[in-house]
């Protein structure tokens, strides 16, 4: 009979929580790429809930590219975190909302609705992704409703992978020219929007992405964390994420500077 610790034990986790989103990686940012990579198994692997809040890729075709050596890639990193122990999370963003039971099952992440309510340390979370309140950008709430719709998905879907990465492409790029037209103020969050879904949820935090403006709002509705985008590929570099420590408190990681976007 041994009284050594059990080899399956695992050390004591160094924090509760981490929340990531806006990374927007494709086989384009290998830079970016790397750094979540390292993120994933530096920080990642030692914690007990990942939450990715959205746009983790810069697109998603549909889980019949899971065997795109990139996308490989991305599942095997992700599933190797979860093989540690730790719980991941995903909400889907405006850019990955594709994904599907295939990509899920093979990255072993559980997929959120958005939004949601978990709970940390007994207090109610509200995530987003939080594209839903860009109430302002009219054109934009037009375009979500669209691509979020059951049957233009299934229409879209059952294209062929090719025309639909083509059909992407052509929809970034008209998203970009549409937003070099749109004041910085239309592309926010708005904040009637914020707070009601603060009063709605009976929730006093909320973490969102999505506006690529990092920030902690101290609000007279709660505390609004909107985590930073990341890009080591192009200046400035950034890329950074929220921490829950064991204590209950959160803390930024990395860069939160707001970078002017062009
Ligand atoms: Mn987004």
């Amino acid at each position: 009979m041994s009284t050594t610790p059990s080899n399956h034990t695992k050390a004591q986790p160094d924090t509760v929580a981490l929340f990531v989103s806006d990374l927007h990686l494709s086989a384009q940012t290998p830079l970016t790429t790397a750094a979540f990579l390292d993120f994933l198994a530096r920080y990642a692997q030692h914690t007990q809930q990942l939450y990715l809040l959205g746009d983790i890729f810069e697109y998603w075709a549909g889980d019949d590219d899971i065997d795109d050596p990139f996308n490989h890639t991305m599942i095997n990193s992700l599933k190797s975190v979860s093989d540690q122990g730790v719980k991941v999370y995903w909400v889907a963003g405006n850019r990955d909302f594709l994904v599907g039971d295939r990509f899920a099952e093979a990255s072993r992440l559980i997929r959120l609705p958005d939004p949601c309510v978990i709970e940390m340390a007994g207090e109610p979370i509200l995530l987003t992704h939080g594209d839903a309140y860009c109430t302002d950008d009219v054109d934009y709430m037009q375009f979500r409703s669209q691509v979020r719709d059951t049957h233009w998905q299934q229409g879209f879907l059952a294209k062929p992978l090719a025309e639909r990465k083509q059909m992407i492409t052509a929809m970034r790029e008209g998203s970009r020219a549409a937003q070099r037209e749109k004041s910085m103020a239309i592309m926010d969050v708005n904040l009637l929007a914020m707070d009601t879904l603060f009063r709605q949820h009976g929730v006093t935090r909320i973490i969102h992405g999505h506006t690529h403006r990092p920030a902690i709002h101290q609000t007279e509705s709660g505390t609004r964390y909107v985590l930073p985008d990341w890009d080591l590929d192009h200046a400035p570099h950034r890329g950074g994420w929220l921490e829950a420590d064991l204590a209950g408190g959160f803390h930024e990681r990395g860069s939160w500077h707001v970078v002017a976007i062009e």
